[in-house]
């Protein structure tokens, strides 16, 4: 035999995996593909690597779906609770202190999102890939390409990589990662390999991706940011709310909309998007009034300027970029003086600030996804160490899993706590 562990992606799951199996006495290869382990990795959070987050795992497990049982409709619950077991051992608090004791100063910032105290995520992963070369149980191999595992009578016993050569090992941890972000070598290989060995795979689909719709976006709203908002989803037949965001922030992108709110509404829209249903995206504009209180104030604000001219007055309510927007869809002649306008007109208004409706399309790419959803289901993997429940010694770890998580640090936690529970059962 000739590891005792092959580790195939070097990725925040498999640096992790790989540094937990050495440090407990195993003799472990790790396979990347790419030229430099942990690309992904050093672009996150903006270069800033947004780790994970300090809230309790109760608050947690909300963040996080899986597509297996059908969650989609309720993201969290049924991921976040595949997870506690794994996060039990191996959480928050325990990354980091994994990291301040290799030296990493972390600092906790809004929203409880951990960070190093650099501002460089290049330090995250220093500390993992030092830890590896300080091993002498760990032989790194770069530009290997595994093209598939083998297996003998249900056991992993090897993989052979993309030039033919052979490499046999007791025990597998494939963290090859999703499909977002392809250019840092996540190109979902992780799929057809799990997939030949007898793994079902829910469809990967892009999420935390901006969303297309119908409507043209007026070029002045490109990149507008658009602040204390709330964002709700429908189904366009139905009319049923699918999600409710909290009060935050969105921008526009000139086929759609894009920014934080429409990053996690994407978490449920992806999937019907994808199976060509359209979606409504509803945005209210004045979240913190209900609808009589907004028709109360529009009533005071008409009274105290009847002279103003619509176009002109609509400032008053909305930010000036958003007026091409809402004019043609208000149907109100823009010349008109406030107090000229209708009950019904006025109603109108108000029903438009509490709803401006665009018809969700689809998504933008893979290039663009923070995320993958879907991914080997759950149901065939041991929650408790990440091992095939259909093949022996074949753990699977990381974005690959299907399972994904909102922004905040909880996707990073997800891969660092497969790749430890992995790294500690092989
Ligand atoms: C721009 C961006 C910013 C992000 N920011 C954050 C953030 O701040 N916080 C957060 O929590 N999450 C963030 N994420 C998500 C997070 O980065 C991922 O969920 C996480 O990195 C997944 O880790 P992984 O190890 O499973 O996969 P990856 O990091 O994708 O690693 C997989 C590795 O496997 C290698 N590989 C693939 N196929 C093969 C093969 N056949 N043979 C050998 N090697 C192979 C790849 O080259 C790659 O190195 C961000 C994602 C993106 C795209």
């Amino acid at each position: 035999m000739d590891y005792d562990v092959i580790v195939v992606g070097g990725g925040a799951a498999g640096l992790m995996a790989t540094a937990m199996a050495a440090r407990r006495g195993k003799r472990v290869l790790l396979l990347e593909k790419m030229d430099q382990a942990g690309r992904k990795l050093r672009i996150t959070g903006k270069g800033r690597c947004n780790l994970t987050n300090t809230a309790s795992l109760r608050d947690t497990l909300p963040h996080i779906g899986s597509s297996t049982a059908g969650s989609t409709k309720k993201p969290g619950q049924t991921g976040g609770i595949w997870l506690r077991n794994a996060y039990g051992r191996f959480f928050n608090r325990e990354l980091m202190e994994w990291f301040e004791e290799r030296g990493v100063a972390l600092v906790e910032e809004r929203g409880g999102r951990v960070f190093p105290a650099s501002g460089k995520s290049i330090d995250i992963f220093l500390a993992l890939i030092g830890e590896l070369e300080a091993s002498s149980n760990v032989t790194i191999r770069k530009n290997a390409t595994v093209k598939s595992l083998e297996t003998l009578e249900g056991q992993a016993t090897g993989v052979v990589l993309d030039r033919g050569e052979r490499i046999g090992c007791r025990h597998i941890v494939l963290a090859t990662g999703g499909l977002s972000y392809p250019t840092t070598g996540s190109t979902g290989a992780g799929y057809r390999l799990a997939a030949e060995v007898g793994h079902s795979v829910v469809k990967p689909l892009p999420s935390l991706v901006a969303l297309k719709c119908k409507e043209k976006i007026p070029e002045e709203l490109i990149a507008f940011q658009l602040k204390n908002v709330q964002l709700t989803l429908c189904d366009s037949l139905s009319c049923a709310p699918a999600f409710r965001s909290g009060v935050g922030e969105m921008t526009f992108a000139p086929d759609g909309l894009a920014g934080p709110l429409v990053l996690s509404a994407s978490r449920i829209a992806t999937r019907p998007l994808h199976e060509g249903r359209t979606l409504k995206a509803l945005i209210d504009l004045k979240p913190g009034l209900t609808a009589d209180q907004l028709d109360r104030r529009l009533l005071a604000d008409i009274d105290q300027n009847g002279s103003r001219i619509f176009n002109d007055a609509l400032r008053l309510w909305l930010p000036a970029e958003l007026i091409p927007l809402a004019l043609p869809q208000l149907h109100i002649e823009y010349y008109k003086r406030l107090h000229q306008l209708t009950g019904e007109e006025r109603r109108r208004l108000g029903r438009w600030l509490k709803g401006v409706e665009f018809t969700l399309t689809g998504t933008h790419d893979w290039n663009e996804a923070i995320v993958t959803q879907g991914g080997v289901s759950l149901s065939e993997v041991n929650p408790k160490t990440m091992e095939s429940r259909l093949v022996h010694g074949l753990y699977i770890v990381g974005e690959l899993l299907d399972l994904d998580a909102d922004t905040g640090g909880y996707n990073l936690q997800i891969a660092f706590s497969t790749g430890h529970a992995a790294g500690e059962a092989v």
